[in-house]
């Protein structure tokens, strides 16, 4: 299997440190708001890699941190003058309902900063007595001329940056590309007692110090988005391996941004939808499947015709499950077995999966499988069960299991597209309403414009439901 790394700038032969375990970091959310449709692509992506090595029998134990101490939370916090756990604790809860709506299976744990403040300051008393962080009035910063490869992950080298970097004439510190590891308190802010004083952890030293509790001081792999790279991951980078002296981490993985027209979707642009919007209008499927369709490094566009393809897209894979599903539940079956290589199929899938988690070929494989096994369907009679059977498990254990596109056992359930069940559900009481009345007309047009639509109405004793065309 072949991993493109971000630190070497190749795709490198995927050997964990102890095999078959395999130890992920990804970043997770600041939760300050909602996330936005842009965060749900690299946790989505993020999940398809997991859900892969799973697949290839590692046992993959996946930590995704909750920064739950930060200045946004904090502004926050002051304008709407709720304490910041508060804040906090609503929008760490809304993110694992929405991570549940997009079929994100959940990480094995999701530690949160605040609880992890002993770690931290172990490792910046790590990084003091070795003469490479220093404390200014309570304010501690990692001097970074003391890590000879800062830079390596970004590949961007000290002068450069130096000579980009913008001082802040408040921070009293040696160079300006040195990092906040502690900071002393401020009036009103949420602080812990530590050996310079009353203050919080910057952002970065939390990663390093979550990682290492939860998974080693090296682990496999450490994923986020493209955005993380610089100065985050770097940071990362100069303070584990400076404090615990081994590599931290084997492969870097990054997530391309999703943009807005062609600009990085993010809350402090506004340009943003959250995820719980977007949902209400496509269901996770068609959003994992619109996400699935591009490499998991490079920029994808945010547009409501891809979504809306992608939508269409997952109902070509229902339509062909149910039809495959008809057949599994008839109570005969057919004696004849085509020849249609699954098994090649199978092969195929995993050699482009194999190759850096190619999701767009793997995605157009699928298609492709569904196509010829229509059309091998349609041209066969007396056609045996195991086939349909064979031809579920193929379904099964790409579509469903690794991507997460389609879900073999909601296909009957309703609520795949919110609002639009919501809708539909509204005509209905409507239309009893106007029967209840007398007003037929009415009533007999809201079920053949429903009609019209694609929509069919089923009257029964106990009410009305509908199904699709
Ligand atoms: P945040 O809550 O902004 O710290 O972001 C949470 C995760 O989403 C991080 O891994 C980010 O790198 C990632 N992320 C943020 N914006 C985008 C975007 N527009 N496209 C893809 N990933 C993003
Ligand atoms: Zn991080």
């Amino acid at each position: 299997m072949l991993i493109y790394n971000t630190l070497t700038k190749r795709k490198e032969e995927f050997i964990p440190i102890n095999p078959p375990k395999v130890t992920m970091y990804m970043c997770g959310p600041t939760v300050y708001d909602y996330f936005h449709i842009g965060n749900a692509r690299s946790f989505i992506m993020a999940d398809i890699v997991r859900r892969y090595l799973q697949f290839k029998g590692f046992q993959v134990k996946l930590v995704i941190n909750i920064t739950d101490v930060d200045d946004k939370i904090i502004k926050k916090s002051n304008d709407e003058k709720k304490p910041a756990e508060e804040i906090a604790g609503f929008y760490s809860q809304a993110f694992f309902e929405d991570l549940e709506r997009l079929k994100v299976k959940p990480a094995d744990f999701y530690p949160k900063a605040t609880l992890h403040l002993a770690e931290m300051i172990e490792v910046i008393k790590e990084l003091e007595s070795k003469g490479i962080a220093y404390n200014i009035d309570g304010n501690v910063f990692y001097d970074v001329s003391k890590f000879d490869t800062y830079g390596k992950l970004s590949g961007k080298n000290l002068d450069e940056l130096e000579a980009g970097a913008r001082v802040d004439v408040n921070e009293k510190k040696k160079n300006p590309l040195d990092f906040s590891l502690w900071k002393r308190a401020k009036e009103g802010e949420m602080c812990w007692d530590s050996p310079w004083g009353i203050g919080r952890p910057g952002w970065h030293i939390e990663c390093s110090a979550m990682s290492t509790k939860h998974l080693g001081r090296s682990i496999d792999i450490h994923a986020g988005g493209n955005d993380l790279i610089f100065p985050h991951h770097e940071n990362e980078i100069a303070q584990s391996e400076a404090a615990f002296e081994q590599k931290f981490v084997r492969y870097w993985m990054h997530f391309g941004f999703l943009n807005i027209q062609n600009e990085k979707m993010s809350k402090s642009l506004g340009n943003f939808f959250t995820a719980r919007d977007v949902q209400q209008k496509y269901s996770a499927e068609a959003i994992r499947l619109f996400f699935a369709q591009t490499n998991y490094g490079g920029p994808l566009n945010f547009s409501d015709e891809l979504l809306g393809a992608a939508q269409k897209g997952t109902e070509k894979i229902i339509n062909f499950a149910e039809r495959l599903e008809e057949e599994i539940t008839k109570e005969s079956s057919g004696n004849f077995y085509p020849n249609f290589d699954v098994k090649k199929f199978f092969g195929e899938f995993e050699k482009v999966m194999d190759d850096d988690f190619n999701t767009p070929q793997a995605v157009a494989l699928i298609f492709d499988f569904i196509r010829s096994a229509n059309k091998i369907i349609s041209e066969n009679d007396n056609i045996q069960k195991e086939f349909y059977l064979e031809l579920k498990s193929f379904l099964k254990k790409t579509a469903e299991d690794i991507l997460g596109i389609v879900h073999l056992d909601e296909l009957k359930k309703p609520p795949m597209f919110f609002l639009e069940n919501d809708l539909i559900n509204l005509l209905i009481n409507i239309r009893e309403n106007l029967k209840k009345e007398k007003n037929y007309t009415m009533a007999d047009l809201i079920r053949n414009k429903l009609h019209e639509m694609g929509i069919i109405l089923q009257d029964s004793k106990t009410g009305t439901t509908f199904k699709r065309k």
